[in-house]
């Protein structure tokens, strides 16, 4: 079990528990597809004012059973926690439902925006160079260990994290010379052949247009690539999310909400 148990709304465990119950499983299950699931705990937590108010007839021997309320005539304990089955996230299966709901996410921002840019960012020699030596300090100074001696996928996430907050920069210069805040981006993370990273964008104008000449005068740390994404050609689309489905360590990053109907964050 985690050293802390994320909490949620009192009701919502019940729920979970109820649903658990009536199915005949240890835990409530959400792990769609996914072949090797995990179980986490989740710590249903009540409203303090209410548990407060029933203070007076909590006994600690009586406890709230699933599918019969309470026993006896007493307020139910102010916690429960429950188990949820999830996904690994790293199987097949999970693999296949990543791709299949950041290309949906994708394809609605394609829809929602003005235009969609598809680019490459890549790091040149001399930053690849500067990127290696402050990853190989920063793993020294972390774990006493150099760069070389991690293995691929913890070197490309080391190079990965030096680079993160150029992108971050870059992105900020392309708003402000375009002057729109409105850009929104799906980030993916890639390793070439040789551990290491560059990075593929998805890029959708909600207000003001942004030029090629913006987006690649504005990175500084090597070349870059970028097409439009012709309107009605959502294949593409597909092209970017392929990338992170390709392994379970590819990190995506995307604007807030990305992709998300107000249905689905429930705003
Ligand atoms: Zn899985």
């Amino acid at each position: 079990m985690p050293k802390h148990t994320p909490q949620i709304p009192l009701a919502t465990s019940r729920e979970y528990a109820w649903q658990a119950h009536v199915n005949g499983t240890d835990a409530a299950e959400f792990h769609g597809d996914c072949t090797s699931p995990i179980d986490r705990a989740l710590r249903g937590v009540g409203s303090p004012l209410l548990a407060a108010l029933a203070q007076w007839k909590v006994d600690e021997d009586i406890d709230y059973a699933d599918g019969y309320g309470l026993i006896g005539e007493f307020a139910p304990p102010n916690t429960r926690t429950v188990f949820v089955r999830v996904r690994c996230r790293k199987c097949e299966a999970c693999l296949g439902y990543k791709r299949r709901l950041w290309t949906a996410r994708a394809i609605y921002e394609v829809r929602q925006s003005m235009r969609t840019w598809f680019g490459t960012l890549t790091v040149g020699p001399e930053r690849r160079l500067w990127a290696q030596m402050v990853a190989d300090k920063r793993a020294v100074m972390a774990r006493g260990e150099s760069l070389s001696s991690l293995s691929s996928v913890e070197r490309t996430r080391a190079l990965a994290a030096v680079l993160a907050p150029e992108v971050t920069r870059w992105l900020k210069r392309v708003r402000k010379a375009a002057r729109s805040d409105k850009l929104r981006y799906l980030l993916v993370t890639e390793a070439h052949s040789d551990g290491f990273p560059h990075f593929h964008l998805l890029l959708h104008e909600r207000g003001q247009p942004v030029s090629k000449r913006t987006l690649e005068a504005k990175w500084l740390y090597g070349f870059s690539n970028w097409r439009l994404v012709p309107a009605g050609e959502i294949r593409q689309v597909g092209y970017v999310c392929k990338y992170i489905a390709k392994s379970a360590q590819t990190r995506v990053r995307a604007s807030r909400h990305y992709g998300q109907s107000p249905i689905e964050y429930g705003q």
